[in-house]
């Protein structure tokens, strides 16, 4: 069946369910009027009915005239009513009948009802009243029972008009349920024949779409889409036989669009090219005339395309030598004649078109077309001043750096990696005497030291292992003379070296000075060792940079300290510094006392330019500690002197003037010039004493050999001293015959001053006694007294020169001279002298003396 058979079937049914429920829906209607007019009426009625009521209440209450009037055009209204309205059942005209019968009734009743009242004079009371209820009551009865009815009739009415749409309702539901019941199948298939169908159709339009002309739709059944499905497969072959021409035909024409295009492109790449084009490019045809200038060519011939078109090319790229300033020849003709590329010599000026010149590089080529027939020629020139310009700095500076090289006196050679020489400077050349030419190529080592390998510790070897620079110092026997040769690194981009630079330079000068400093600085280094003096330097901020041995073995290790911690355990500035001065530049000397040491040093400080240019303090130390002390002994000692002089001379002077006076006895005489003869001897021993010291420090000390008796020596020297003191008892216990070969007058002397000392130093007098015994070839002679004695301490600096034990000599006069003058004469005679003492208990001085001499 066909698709519109089936279509036009779907169509039908719904059309005469349609015209069912049309027609239903009329009938229903005009029910529905008529149902709904006699509903209305019967509504009517029902008001009527009570209108007619409230009209005879009314009545009944008040018995006027107007409800009179009112109730007869109420009855009329109910009657046309009823007559008006139609109705269905029989049920329900019954009651709308029994409605009429009773609005017939109350009209009755009414009337009756005005006819008692208007007649109540007529008759009593009492009938009036009996009558008037009972048509009250009647009518009472009768108006409910026609409002019932109507009610009744009201309820039945709408029961039919509500019956009625349901009905309806119903009949049109039906209808439609049917339709569609009735067309679902046939649009169901429908549907699916044409979907399926369809989609066969849209499938195979995609296949062919994408160029499968080969592929047929299906073909089944007769309707109108199998129809459509054949005409497809016919259009897709037709299709098909006319695409093979037109594919064929599209593709040529691709073919040669895209070569047009290829060829557009090039020919606008050309043109772009030519123009745009570093190098000024001048064509010409065969003939030499000009025929194309780009625009670099324009700017550098001072011509432009337009100017120059046709003209021969000479004119236009002219040319001269540089130097010679002649004309020369455009490689136009000869690239033409010859078919062969050619270059322009060098020197080539453009003389451009307002006579200004350019140095130009330039080639020529000739133009050839597809058949190899030369059909012009083509000129590539360019301005070259920059780069001349930058030739002429780079040569310029080539020459510069040649000239450097070559000046530099040290010799300087670049080597590769293979030790081969690759440049040389002059210095090089003329150290190994040979050119620079002849070095070129040569191995470094056969140059320098005639070997066949490189030296041990060649710094250029050293420069390759490890890409730094090295230096070597070396003695050259071949040059006889000491060479420090240093090498930096040649390195390549990749930072890999590739050869050194090699400075060689001769330090045989340098090397004659250094061994010098080097003896000189042995020498001063041991003459600081040796000297007794201290030497050190002091930095600006005070600390010891150096300090000579003799200061260390006094002072210990310097240990990085300052000087004033160093010397005086400090830990600030000595305040008497003055290193201001120093470093300022002066020298000073001063008297120092070191307060670790208590020496006392005459210290020298100078300013010592340090090779740096900077200042440091030179500073040398001479111990005067002994020297200050025996100034101050020697001070002391004059002044003692003066004083130990001038006592005995006053005497002598005094008693010498007294004894002179005339009319003196003769007794009292004697005893002043006693005490003269006291006071000259007296004088006469000091005196004795300072000669003796000053023979024995001047070295002139020279002893008599004569035998000497000691007991003789000893009595002589106690006869002389006797006087001095009576509390003292002189005892010679020296046998008589001990002698010994010595200078006589000196034993007496160191006896004079021993036996002189004892009877000083015992105030409280006692006994002095001499001994002498015989000890190892010794004669050793003791002189003891009961004094105030010697502590140990004091007994060690008993024979130093002008030492006096104030402490304990107290007002005891002295010059401390006398044990001084006897232990010199004693070691003079070979002997030694010595002390035993107790403090408070006396002293025995012991001296001895060889008993035969070994000549
Ligand atoms: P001087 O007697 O003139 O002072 P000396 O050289 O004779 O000088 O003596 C040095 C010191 O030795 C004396 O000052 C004294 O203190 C001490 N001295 C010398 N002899 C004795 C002594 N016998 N007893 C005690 N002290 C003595």
């Amino acid at each position: 069946m066909k698709i519109s058979t089936v279509l036009r079937f779907g169509t039908y049914i719904p059309v005469f369910m349609a015209l069912v429920v049309l027609t239903t829906l009329v009938f229903s209607y005009r029910q529905m009027a008529e149902m709904h007019t006699a509903a209305d009426n019967v509504l009517q009625i029902r008001n009527s009915i009570n209108d007619i009521n409230q009209i005879v209440f009314s009545y009944i209450l008040y018995h006027e005239d107007r409800p009179k009037t009112q109730f007869a055009a109420g009855y009329e209204k109910l009657a046309g009513l009823i007559d008006d309205t139609q109705l269905n059942s029989e049920e329900q005209r019954s009651l709308l009948e029994n409605i009429g019968r009773n609005n017939d009734a109350i009209k009755t009743q009414f009337a009756q009802l005005v006819l008692n009242y208007d007649i109540r004079d007529t008759v009593s009371s009492a009938e009036f009243q009996r009558t008037e209820t009972a048509l009250e009551n009647s009518l009472m009865q009768t108006s409910y029972e026609a409002d019932t009815d109507a009610a009744h009739l009201r309820s039945l009415v709408d029961a039919v008009i509500r019956d009625t749409q349901t009905k309806t309702t119903g009949l049109v539901a039906g209808a439609v349920i049917l339709a569609t019941l009735a067309s679902t199948p046939f649009l169901a298939f429908t549907r699916r024949r044409i979907t399926k169908s369809l989609t066969g159709l849209s499938q195979g339009a995609s296949v062919i779409g994408s160029g499968n002309l080969d592929f047929i739709v299906e073909e089944k059944g007769d309707d109108e889409i199998t129809q459509l499905s054949r005409a497809f497969n016919r259009m897709t072959a037709d299709l098909k036989s006319v695409t093979a021409s037109k594919t064929e035909l599209e593709k040529e024409i691709e073919k040669r669009k895209q070569a047009e295009e290829s060829l557009k492109k090039s020919e606008q790449r050309w043109a772009t090219t030519l123009a745009s084009i570093g190098d000024a490019v001048i064509a010409t045809d065969k003939a030499g005339n000009t025929a194309f200038m780009n625009a670099e060519a324009e700017l550098l011939t001072g011509w432009t395309l337009r100017e120059a078109s046709g003209r021969p090319v000479e004119e236009v790229f002219h040319v001269v030598n540089e130097q010679t300033r002649q004309v020369i020849e455009s490689p136009v003709a000869k690239v033409i004649r010859t078919g062969q590329v050619c270059g322009l010599a060098n020197h080539t000026s453009l003389v451009r078109k307002d006579g200004t010149e350019i140095p130009i590089d330039d080639s020529g080529a000739p133009i050839i077309s597809e058949g190899g027939d030369i059909t012009g020629a083509v000129l590539v020139f360019r301005d070259i001043s920059r780069r001349r310009k930058v030739e002429d700095r780079v040569r310029q500076l080539a020459d510069q750096w040649q000239l450097t090289f070559d000046s530099i006196t040290d010799p300087i050679s670049i080597q590769d990696k293979d030790f081969k020489l690759v440049r040389v400077n002059k210095a090089y050349a003329d150290a190994v005497r040979m050119k620079e030419a002849e070095l070129t190529g040569r191995k470094c080592y056969e140059v320098i030291h005639g070997l066949t390998c490189h030296i041990a510790g060649c710094p250029h070897q050293k420069t390759l292992e490890t890409g730094k620079s090295s230096t070597v110092e070396f003695f050259e026997p071949r040059l006889g003379i000491y060479i420090e040769a240093s090498t930096s690194p040649i390195l390549d981009k990749n930072g890999e070296v590739t050869g050194t630079v090699h400075i060689a330079k001769n330090i045989t000068a340098r090397k004659k000075v250094a061994a010098a400093l080097q003896t000189e600085r042995a020498k001063l280094t041991g003459l600081l060792k040796s000297m007794e003096d201290g030497v050190g330097i002091i930095s600006a901020d005070l600390q010891l940079e150096y300090i000579n041995p003799a200061m260390e073995a006094e002072y210990g290790p310097v240990a990085g300290r300052k000087c004033y911690e160093y010397f005086n355990n400090r830990s600030d500035v000595c305040p008497w510094c003055r290193n201001d001065e120093i470093f300022a530049g002066k020298s000073i000397r001063s008297d120092v006392q070191s307060i670790k040491t208590g020496k006392i040093y005459e210290v020298t400080y100078a300013p010592l330019k340090n090779e740096d240019g900077t200042l440091s303090k030179l500073t040398v130390w001479h111990d005067i500690t002994e020297r200050k002390k025996v100034e101050e002994l020697k001070d002391g000692f004059i002044g003692m002197v003066s004083h130990e002089l001038r006592t005995p001379l006053t005497i002598i002077t005094g008693a010498v003037h007294t004894a002179l006076l005339e009319g003196l006895p003769p007794d009292e005489r004697d005893v002043l010039l006693k005490d003269a003869a006291a006071g000259a001897e007296s004088l006469e021993n000091i005196l004795g004493n300072l000669l003796e010291l000053s023979r024995y420090q001047a070295n002139r000390l020279v002893l008599a050999n004569e035998p000497v008796n000691i007991r003789k020596a000893v009595d002589e020297v106690v006869e002389q001293l006797k006087g001095k003191s009576p509390a003292h008892r002189l005892k010679n216990h020296v046998g008589e015959r001990i002698s010994v070969v010595a200078d006589k007058v000196r034993i007496e002397r160191i006896l004079h001053n021993l036996i002189e000392n004892a009877i000083k130093y015992s105030p409280d007098g006692g006994d002095v006694t001499v001994t002498a015994s015989q000890e190892d070839g010794f004669l050793v002679i003791g002189v003891s007294d009961q004094g105030i004695g010697i502590s140990l301490a004091d007994q060690a600096r008993l024979f130093l020169p002008f030492e006096r034990l104030e402490r304990l000599t107290g007002g005891i006069k002295g010059l401390g001279l006398g044990l001084v003058v006897c232990r010199r004469l004693v070691e003079a005679h070979g002997g030694r002298m010595w002390v035993e003492s107790e403090e408070g208990k006396g002293s025995t001085f012991y001296f001895s003396l060889q008993l035969e001499k070994k000549d």
